[in-house]
């Protein structure tokens, strides 16, 4: 028997027996295509300058580097300043929108691994749906922390321990205003999106989820937004439901107001598909879903690079992602959850830094977020995690949605263009992910193609099996973009691609 595979009761796949996906609609296109970049010039068009692309205000600057020299130490001091950011720390984020023009270039100058040549080609990322790439500021923090800042945090009297504090919570505070969170408190750093889902369900779930109650979550779900979810209905004789997508990749909203009904305890939902790049209408989905008395859960792992995410506007009860998807090291992320849900929750985990008060009889738990943080964190990363999202802020995230906006349009238009190219996932709102099939080959051949050019991408199903299969697929080739990438990086892809499908009309 192969591992220990989870069976729960659950509703069949809707329409398993789906129709393939349209062909991209050429009035959408032109109609995108219009709107980013007014009318197109006929291939080949001339040099990219991204400032066209981005109607760009009047006066055009240069974005600096943003490459903050090494900081001194802070002075030593007899006493620790919990939980107040010391000179250590990178200075907050700029939300205020008033941002210089965005240069590409210049901001690739920030990222050493972009820097990297391979099998003879300059890297072009464009697997950023899979991991990010760090930004010298980020990896800078990271060796700040551990040169000037390194011990535990939280209890001890001296100076060391007093920096690595401010510096985790610190970090916690810059992520309460990067996703404009009400309450510090309702941060929980986590190790990423899946830990903060599996605390949820191990947690919350536990506690309020019976026999016969119904959790609901889509068919474009991450297998992270699914598993967790259908190891608690095995458990407690709950059942899966799953919100069916049309053959854009969108969710159907008609669908999803027939499956909530007063069994519904939680939807779960991603912003943005890993695999199609679908941008959902989760505030919408997250009124409904409150209408008929249900949590709602976001899985923000791919969108909180892309867009901003304001918790207070989408108000859901959980908002889940992970650092390593927004320029932050692996190993840490975020659980957000509204105050008054989380601490409604029990623990998931015991140990150290999450209790008052043990006796051998008898334990009392810390508030939230500590209760939710058993044992020694993640310190170092969560602040390396604010430094990116303070990089992010200095960019301006709507500086970011209309780079990568006016990238996607394009690479969608010229793979789509492409005689054999089968685009996965073309609902008008997307983000990042340009999911396609070659007709005659496998994609583990286009990402090996790709790969000798220096062109990353990720092939395969991942880890979102359930659309692929409603595609009628296994895999798909995952082209993904992040606000680095250029339109000279996804000619570099196009031409690859095209000389493949050339290759094999004419085999
Ligand atoms: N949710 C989505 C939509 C994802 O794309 C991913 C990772 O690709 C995850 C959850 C899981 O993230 P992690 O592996 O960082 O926990």
């Amino acid at each position: 028997m192969r591992g220990d595979p989870v069976s729960a009761p659950s509703f069949p796949d809707p329409q398993p027996t789906a129709p393939p996906v349209s062909p991209l609609d050429p009035a959408w296109l032109a109609q995108m295509a219009n709107a980013m970049f007014g009318a197109l010039p006929a291939a080949p068009g001339p040099a990219y300058d991204p400032r066209d692309a981005l109607a760009a205000p009047a006066v055009a600057v240069t974005y600096p580097t943003v490459r903050p020299a090494m900081p001194e130490p802070p002075a030593a001091s007899s006493t620790p300043q919990f939980y107040f950011v010391d000179a250590a720390v990178p200075p907050p984020g700029d939300r205020t929108g008033a941002h210089p023009a965005f240069d590409v270039h210049a901001v690739r100058r920030d990222f050493p691994t972009l820097q990297e040549r391979i099998n003879g080609h300059p890297v072009a990322w464009l697997d950023n749906a899979a991991t990010t790439h760090k930004p010298q500021a980020v990896i800078d923090r990271l060796a700040q922390f551990y040169a000037h800042e390194n011990s535990n945090i939280h209890r001890a009297a001296h100076a060391l321990a007093g920096r690595a504090t401010d510096a985790y919570e610190g970090a916690r505070e810059t992520v309460r205003r990067f996703i404009n969170a009400p309450a510090v408190e309702e941060v929980v750093f986590v190790r990423g999106a899946t830990e903060a889902i599996n605390l949820v369900a191990k947690s919350w779930g536990v506690r309020h989820v019976g026999k016969d109650d119904e959790i609901v979550v889509s068919h474009l779900e991450h297998h992270a937004n699914i598993v967790p979810w259908q190891q608690l209905a095995a458990a407690t004789g709950a059942r899966l439901r799953v919100i069916p997508v049309d053959d854009s990749g969108q969710l159907r909203l008609d669908e999803f107001a027939r499956l909530l009904n007063r069994r519904t305890k939680l939807v779960a939902v991603t912003q943005v598909s890993n695999a199609l790049g679908t941008v959902a209408p989760v505030a919408q989905i997250a009124a409904m879903a409150r209408r008929a008395g249900a949590r709602v859960l976001v899985d923000a792992a791919q969108s909180v690079s892309h867009m901003r995410v304001d918790v207070q506007a989408l108000d859901a009860d959980f908002l889940v992602f992970s650092g390593h998807k927004v320029f932050a090291p692996t190993g840490i992320g975020v659980l957000w959850g509204k105050r008054e849900v989380l601490e409604d929750m029990p623990p998931w985990q015991g140990g150290g830094n999450m209790i008052a008060d043990v006796t051998f009889e008898h334990t009392e738990f810390q508030g939230i977020p500590n209760r939710f943080e058993a044992g020694t964190g993640n310190i170092a990363d969560a602040a390396g995690l604010g430094a990116a999202l303070d990089y992010v802020n200095r960019i301006g995230i709507e500086n970011i949605a209309l780079h990568e906006h006016a990238l996607l349009d394009y690479g969608m238009r010229e793979l789509g263009a492409i005689r054999g190219v089968r685009l996965i996932g073309t609902a008008q709102d997307k983000a990042s992910v340009m999911s396609f099939v070659l007709a005659g080959y496998e994609t583990f051949e286009v990402g090996a193609a790709l790969d000798r050019q220096g062109i990353a991408v990720r092939t395969g199903h991942h880890c979102a099996q359930p659309i692929l299969h409603r595609f009628g697929l296994e895999a798909t080739v995952r082209p993904s973009l992040a606000f680095y990438n250029t339109r000279d990086e996804i000619d570099r892809l196009v031409r690859v691609v095209r000389d493949l499908a050339a290759r094999r009309r004419s085999a």
